[in-house]
């Protein structure tokens, strides 16, 4: 009795197992095709300096609208993504089409704020990834200083000392670099002071617990501390209450982005937002 239930648990097991398999495997063929098919789309989430409460940027973000599934979140596609390669040529194509947006707002008319892209592990492992950022600049015809780089702590930190190589290169093309999700990686401090980086953006897990968590106010107030002391800009990401841009405020961060300001939107929303937001100043 005993060996015909294990038997029925694990026919059971390896089905559900086979379903999990299938559904990855489908999800994998639509995203080999979601590019062609253009159900890729780049938004924008605007950064405010806390000067002056104005946009001094945006960071690109990606979203798949996928035919059957309707809206497929970025952390269901890009990890699977990056384990397969499909990251190489999206990560290409969504290189070329914010280049291109840019250019299109700039021949509009109106000069966007600098915009932060994504740069996935894998593909900041490619020792092209500086030709490929020239040559994509060029045919779109924008500046280095239209475009930043981010870069999570995670991707920089893994093989430290050959990263340092690829990220001043990049940096002697005029390119800002930004280090993402800070403090959910391991830092050595030591490499802090050596990476060419400009920008670091305070994780949104600790963002999200100052108001309510001591340590974590203690650790962003560090944080912000220690960034200025190495020069480097601070983007506090996922700021969504008053209470939390008011502490940040007290801690001296420059930069803040999260859904209490706006929500990532699409191109064409964005552009009126920076519009409306230079009309007042
Ligand atoms: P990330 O680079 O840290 O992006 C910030 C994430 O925080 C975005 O999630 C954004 O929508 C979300 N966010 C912004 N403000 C708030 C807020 O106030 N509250 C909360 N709860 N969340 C907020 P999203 O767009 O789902 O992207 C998730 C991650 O997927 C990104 O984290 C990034 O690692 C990756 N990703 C997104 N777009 C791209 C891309 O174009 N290329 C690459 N390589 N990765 C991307
Ligand atoms: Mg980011
Ligand atoms: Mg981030
Ligand atoms: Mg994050």
């Amino acid at each position: 009795r005993a060996k015909e239930q294990g038997r029925n648990n694990y026919q059971f097991y390896t089905t559900d197992m086979n379903a999990l398999t299938q559904q990855r495997l489908s999800l994998e063929n639509d995203l080999r095709q979601a590019v062609e098919r253009s159900e890729l789309e780049m938004y924008y989430q605007p950064k405010v300096s806390l000067k002056d409460g104005r946009i001094v940027g945006a960071e690109a973000l990606i979203r798949w609208k996928h035919p059957e599934r309707g809206f497929v979140p970025p952390g269901d596609f890009i990890p699977l993504s990056e384990e397969n390669g499909l990251i190489l040529p999206i990560g290409e194509w969504l290189l070329r089409d914010i280049c291109q947006q840019i250019r299109h707002w700039h021949d509009e008319g109106l000069h966007p704020p600098c915009i932060a892209i994504n740069i996935s592990g894998r593909q900041f492992q490619r020792q092209n990834l500086p030709d490929l950022v020239a040559q994509i600049m060029a045919d779109s015809n924008i500046q280095p200083d239209d475009i930043e780089l981010e870069l999570t702590e995670g991707t920089i930190m893994s093989n430290a000392e050959t990263n340092i190589e690829m990220l001043v290169m990049l940096k002697r093309m005029g390119l800002s670099l930004a280090i993402d999700d800070f403090g959910t990686g391991y830092s050595s401090l030591s490499y802090l002071k050596r990476f060419p980086i400009d920008v670091l953006k305070v994780d949104y897990s600790f963002v999200r617990d100052i108001t309510t968590d001591n340590n974590s106010a203690e650790l962003v107030r560090g944080v912000i501390g220690m960034a200025h002391g190495l020069k480097l800009e601070v983007v506090a990401e996922g700021v969504e209450t008053a209470a939390q841009l008011e502490l940040l405020r007290q801690y001296g961060c420059d930069v803040i982005q999260g859904f209490l300001f706006s929500k990532p939107l699409p191109a064409g929303e964005f552009a009126a937002l920076v519009k409306a937001d230079r009309r007042l100043g």
